[in-house]
């Protein structure tokens, strides 16, 4: 632990910095001990840190002045919101050295603006609590993950949070017009603007989102709202092949425009886990096919209007042989109850199985029949007759590409392979032109992968922004980067994507 020398030449050490922390926050908001452990494991329950202290500040205000005494006390922070996060990207590492500063007490709406169509929120404020303050304003948020009730849009912003909706609205990135941010030096950047346009200059905005409270903290944003929809219609869909998922995804697209809002895709094994294990969760089709995929409308024209495109569309899938079964919901329970299978049952069906390795990734939609055939060969080549369990956002190009144990061997047999796993799923997304982390971030879990994924120069330039930004290297030092004092690994293997060529053709899986 740092220590450091005050102005009046005295030594000021961790007591007095949690001394000025409480003096600032109130004593009530300054954990230690027993008191902080809630905050210290990660989603997963796989990663503990220690941290000198938890702060919960009121306002920006008090944000500013907890990062200013850190700095002047060297002492690194994590910024925290809802800890749903799945890359211990909000986890301090295990020094005892960090305060984790908690923006949970943030979590304000401060203005709404129908006309702007915008909504000013504190960064604490959970997700779930925005929707409603959107829908109470007949409005909508788009912004929709299992994690809605816990996670806060701070987090979803410095994580550029994806989502079931991305297919229409956009990213976390592609919601947010302004921000409002402390800065490495406690300073207030207000950067609150509801414009769509504003070219004066670098987006600074742009910078934050994504981030990992590694450049600065979040503490508000303007958000971008929509209209809400006057009508939706949901509907669980079979496919005989990913390649006949591929062409109705371009089908619906174009039968259905800006009104398709999402396409999640589920392998026949991600449903069969559910029906083993969450038996209390309907399934509404025969798991007779390969893949399905849950597809939503959002209308703006109204109930008739929406069945009309939904009949047209889906009904020329069925004359294409491209869908070979369908359940459409008739009702909003029976629509919530398919949103559930995807939701929640799938992530509970998952964990009854005993887990699994997981892997967030993207690659072009066209190349997602090629990859898939592949790197489920790899595995078998390699491991033996492991499960892939793949769903994910199709249109989107991310899958959520999780390894499960062989039906004859055990999770913690797989476990044992853990790293070789990633390798193999992660070299092979590499080589059919995608990204290791779709929409979950970097945090400290895929850290020390981006070297063999991202070319030098821009590693390099990532981490001069880094300098830039936060000099001491006191914001979540040791996520996304490595930290700044160490020196760039100089001789990690590379590898290189293919050209899409070579992966044009190749069997289905
Ligand atoms: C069941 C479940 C489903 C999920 N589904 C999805 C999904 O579909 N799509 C998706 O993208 N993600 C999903 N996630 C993960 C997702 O990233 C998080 O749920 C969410 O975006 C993180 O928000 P949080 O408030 O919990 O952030 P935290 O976990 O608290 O923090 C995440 C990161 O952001 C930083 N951070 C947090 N707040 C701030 C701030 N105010 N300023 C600066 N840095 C900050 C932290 O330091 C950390 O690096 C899911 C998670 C769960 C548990």
């Amino acid at each position: 632990m740092s220590t450091r020398t005050s102005t009046s030449g005295h030594i000021t050490g961790p007591a007095d910095l949690i001394t000025a922390l409480r003096q600032a926050l109130g004593d009530a908001h300054v954990l230690t001990g027993a008191d902080a452990a809630g905050y210290l494991t990660d989603q997963h329950g796989r990663l503990t840190g220690q941290a000198l202290a938890v702060a919960r500040p009121a306002d920006t205000a008090q944000v500013a002045q907890l990062v200013r005494l850190c700095r002047a006390h060297r002492t690194p922070i994590v910024a925290q919101g809802g800890n749903t996060g799945l890359m211990g990207g909000a986890t301090p590492d295990a020094s005892g050295h960090a305060v984790l500063l908690s923006l949970a007490r943030l979590n304000r709406v401060r203005a709404i603006d129908t006309d702007n169509d915008t909504l000013t929120v504190e960064a604490g404020a959970v997700l779930a609590h925005v929707q409603q303050a959107a829908r109470d304003a007949d409005r909508l948020f788009p912004l929709s993950l299992g994690s809605e009730g816990s996670c806060t849009i701070g987090g979803n912003l410095s994580t550029n949070a994806g989502g079931t909706q991305v297919l229409r609205y956009g990213n976390a990135r592609e919601l947010v017009l302004g921000l409002e941010v402390v800065t490495a030096e406690g300073e207030i950047w207000d950067g609150l603007r509801g414009l769509r346009k504003d070219n004066t200059g670098y987006a600074l905005r742009d910078l934050y989102v994504g981030s990992e409270g590694t450049l600065g903290i979040i503490t508000a944003a303007t958000l971008r709202l929509h209209p809400l929809p006057r009508a939706q219609h949901t509907a669980l869909l079979a496919f005989g092949c990913i390649r006949d998922a591929v062409a109705f995804l371009s089908q619906a697209r174009a039968g259905f425009g800006a009104s398709l809002t999402a396409f999640e895709l589920m392998s026949d094994t991600a449903l069969g886990l559910i029906a083993r294990h969450v038996p209390e969760q309907p399934i509404p089709l025969a798991l007779n096919a390969p893949w399905f995929a849950l597809i939503e409308l959002s209308d703006s024209e109204g109930e008739d209007h929406a069945r009309q495109r939904f009949e047209c569309v889906v009904g020329q899938a069925f004359e294409d042989g491209l869908v070979t079964d369908a359940a459409i919901a008739e009702s909003l329970q029976q629509s919530r109850a398919l949103w559930r299978l995807r939701d929640q049952a799938l992530g509970e069906a998952q964990r009854r199985d005993g887990g699994n390795i997981k892997h967030d990734v993207s690659v072009p939609i066209s190349r997602i029949p090629d990859f898939l055939a592949a790197t489920a060969a790899l595995l078998q080549a390699r491991f033996g007759a492991v499960r892939p369990v793949a769903f994910g956002h199709l249109g989107d190009g991310n899958l959520h590409y999780n390894v499960s144990h062989a039906p004859d061997s055990t999770p913690a047999q797989l476990f044992a392979q853990e790293d070789a796993i990633h390798e193999v799923v992660h070299d092979s997304v590499h080589a059919h032109g995608g990204s290791i982390s779709a929409e979950h971030g970097v945090g400290q879990t895929k850290r020390d992968l981006l070297p063999r994924y991202k070319s030098a120069v821009e590693l390099q330039l990532m981490r001069r922004l880094k300098q830039a930004f936060d000099p001491l290297g006191l914001l979540n030092p040791g996520k996304v980067l490595q930290p700044l004092t160490d020196d760039l690994p100089q001789d990690l293997p590379q590898v290189s994507p293919a050209p899409a060529a070579a992966f044009q053709e190749g069997p289905t899986p």
